[in-house]
């Protein structure tokens, strides 16, 4: 007999046949840097000034030129300030107070931090020995006009958007948003807010598509709840092809006599592959229409959010030019409590991960890990990943977990 899991692809073989198709979209605007936020550059950045702009002091103190330093306490001839640059004489044998970031005095060639003097009337006595350079802050120290601070492809947020406003930088250059078509499959689908009808069920997966989609920065189409019928569906397919970058569905792409997902994708368009050695989410649809990319995920709510997260956000990622989203980091840490598997499919598990009181990292099933048990991932923080040939672990085995990102936070 056939085993279970023959014909199904890896995860790994997957992921890599969806990204190698995916070529990231040209189409950029540009935008002021608030409304960038979230955004993708589109181009690099390179630096219009040096940063700093010009010498100025590290400290609030003193500043000194060598020749002065004899010994002899040093009279205070004037104050530079932030902002205001020494305009007047500086004589022989003295020195100025000057404060953090104001620009260093011709001449100067050492700040002397304040803490490191002591005051004698209109004088000062060093402390501590002064050498030449320091306490000063050098013109391009961190940034030379012309270097580029920003490749195309990072997304911009609090560590990229202000260093463009230091630099003076008003707009940038981004991605345009993705548009993402989103329809849930399902007789027994209802909207929430509606009773429910004998048989009926609640449409979890299209609201938890939405809010990672949201999340993502991606402009959202919802088809709403398409019934299991193949003319309603060619519809739907042929509408959300004619708006969308991406087209995701849910539900129907198994092999129930209700399931049309895929046989309308290959009437519409192409099956890239659609079964997958994973758990949960075996029944997982990948190809194009005329126009679109095409996700279907499946029904079951842990597996589509499942199959969402580890697949689509890399190919949705990929689509919008984002670089270094590659693969997301695991660490090994041991188990403390046994986990049910079987061999035969890659498992990811809802884990919980925590510091053992010796300090050590360890992991525990978040719970029943059945595939329509959503309130599984509520407590979790992380992803067990587990080998396709592994069978069931044991208490202080060693296991792979991948912890969620922000994709999954609250
Ligand atoms: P299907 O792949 O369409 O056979 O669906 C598999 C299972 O997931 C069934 O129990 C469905 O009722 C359930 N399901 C399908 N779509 C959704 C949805 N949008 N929200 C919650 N459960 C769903
Ligand atoms: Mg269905």
């Amino acid at each position: 007999m056939e085993p279970f899991t023959a014909g199904l692809i890896s995860f790994e073989q997957a992921l890599d046949t969806l990204l190698a198709r995916i070529t990231p979209l040209q189409d950029a605007e540009t935008l002021p840097l608030p409304a960038a936020a979230g955004r993708i550059a589109a181009r690099p950045v390179t630096s219009p000034i040096d940063v700093p702009p010009f010498d100025n002091s590290a400290m609030d103190g003193y500043a000194l030129r060598m020749a002065d330093l004899t010994g002899a306490p040093l009279p205070v001839a004037g104050t530079v300030l932030a902002g205001a640059p020494w305009q007047g004489e500086w004589p022989t044998g003295s020195c100025l107070r000057i404060m953090t970031g104001a620009p260093i005095p011709p001449g100067c060639e050492a700040v002397v931090m304040q803490e490191q003097t002591q005051q004698q009337e209109e004088r000062i006595i060093l402390t501590a020995a002064v050498s030449a350079g320091q306490n000063i802050r050098r013109a391009g120290e961190d940034i030379r006009q012309g270097n580029v601070v920003l490749q195309a492809g990072q997304r911009l947020g609090p560590a990229e958007l202000p260093l463009l406003a230091s630099l003076g930088v008003a707009d940038v250059a981004v991605v345009r948003p993705l548009r993402v078509a989103i329809l849930s499959t399902g007789d027994e689908l209802q909207s929430p807010g509606q009773p429910l009808a004998p048989g009926q069920i609640y449409d979890t997966n299209r609201f938890a598509v939405h809010l990672m989609l949201n999340k993502l920065g991606c402009e959202v189409i919802d088809l709403g709840i398409i019934r299991d019928d193949p003319a309603a569906l060619r519809a739907a397919f042929i509408e959300a092809d004619t708006v969308a970058d991406v087209v995701i569905s849910s539900g129907g792409v198994s092999v129930g006599v209700a399931d049309y997902t895929r046989q309308m994708l290959e009437e519409l368009g192409e099956v890239a592959f659609w079964k997958l050695a994973i758990k949960p989410g075996k029944p997982f649809a990948f190809g194009r229409l005329a126009n679109s990319w095409f996700c279907g995920l499946p029904g079951n709510p842990v597996s589509a959010v499942l199959t969402f997260y580890q697949l689509v956000q890399p190919l949705l990622a990929k689509l919008a030019g984002q670089q270094g989203a590659a693969l997301p980091p695991r660490q090994r840490v041991r188990a403390s409590g046994p986990l049910k598997k079987s061999p035969g499919r890659l498992d990811f598990q809802r884990g919980v991960l925590s510091r053992a009181e010796d300090g050590s990292l360890q992991v525990a099933s978040s719970g029943h890990q059945g595939s329509h048990v959503f309130s599984s991932y509520q407590h979790a923080n992380c992803f067990i990943v587990l080998e396709r040939e592994r069978g069931n672990v044991e208490a202080g085995e060693w296991v792979e977990v991948e912890p969620f990102n922000a994709l999954l936070e609250s």
